[in-house]
């Protein structure tokens, strides 16, 4: 199947269960929202997905395209076809984006093969030039002293040079200003189409008012208690994550 699957994952940090029984499928072509209360768990998901090392996985299964991707190393996973958009970008000062880049599609060729330089600075500055990136941007140090807005920018073309088939963005809780908001949405609107998969995570409904999603979840207390369509967003933001609390919480 053409689709990233979670089914029935079980995720502890320590001794604490944290995802529990969480099953979410993102067919190729969608865009989902995932939405919830603080402390839901929604970052772990995004970083489970990752491969990050903290958490334990007790139980379930993560299928990209009807591959299993868990135990995978972070590097393996990107490979794979997943890309992960986090809500702090790493700072590396000294690297240049364009090398980031550059040495991130360096790693997925066989053993020596070479990039080929014009080519990839051709492929990089039409992308720039898509997103309205001005190409001086690629000479400096990756996130070091950049705006959210910039950080954001840098990390969607990052996205956008690895061509995932699938996305997760987890822009959740903190202070993404509306201009960081509206990088997000173009790349994200730039990129759909029937080859890729995106899973937006957020708190607030406003990042949905540029992005429309296929789906939206309501995610609480480890996994999702509500599925619906894009209006689902907007019953949320109405009647706030007290009613998830007070009347989705059933089990
Ligand atoms: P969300 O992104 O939905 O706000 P998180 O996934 O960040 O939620 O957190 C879910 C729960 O897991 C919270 O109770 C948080 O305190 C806990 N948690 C997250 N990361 C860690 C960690 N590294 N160590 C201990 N507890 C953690
Ligand atoms: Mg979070």
């Amino acid at each position: 199947m053409n689709a990233l699957e979670i089914k029935n994952l079980n995720v502890t940090i320590g001794e604490t269960p944290i995802l529990r029984d969480f099953s979410l499928t993102i067919p190729r072509g969608e865009v989902h929202a995932l939405m919830g209360p603080n402390g839901t768990g929604k970052s772990t998901l995004a970083k489970v997905l990752a491969g990050h090392e903290d958490y334990t996985v007790q139980s379930g299964e993560i299928l990209l395209d009807g591959e299993s991707i868990l135990g995978k190393e972070a590097d393996e996973i990107s490979h794979a076809g997943l890309f992960l958009a986090f809500q702090y970008p790493l700072e590396i000062p000294g690297v240049s984006i364009a090398n980031f880049i550059r040495a991130a599609l360096q790693a997925r060729l066989p053993e020596g093969e070479e990039i080929n330089a014009v080519q990839y600075y051709k492929n990089l500055y039409a992308k720039m030039d898509a997103l309205q990136m001005d190409r001086k941007f690629t000479a400096r140090s990756l996130n070091e002293g950049f705006s959210g807005g910039e950080k954001k920018r840098c990390e969607i073309l990052q996205m956008s040079m690895l061509d995932p088939k699938y996305a997760v963005m987890d822009e959740t809780d903190s202070g993404l200003d509306i201009d960081a908001l509206r990088v997000v949405a173009e790349g994200v609107n730039l990129m759909r189409g029937p080859e890729r998969g995106f899973l937006v995570i957020t708190h607030y409904q406003r990042l949905l008012n540029y992005i429309v999603p296929d789906k939206v979840h309501i995610m609480y207390d480890g996994h999702i208690v509500q599925t619906g369509g894009k209006e689902l967003a907007i019953e949320l933001e109405e009647k706030g994550y007290e009613w998830v609390s007070r009347e989705l919480a059933t089990a």
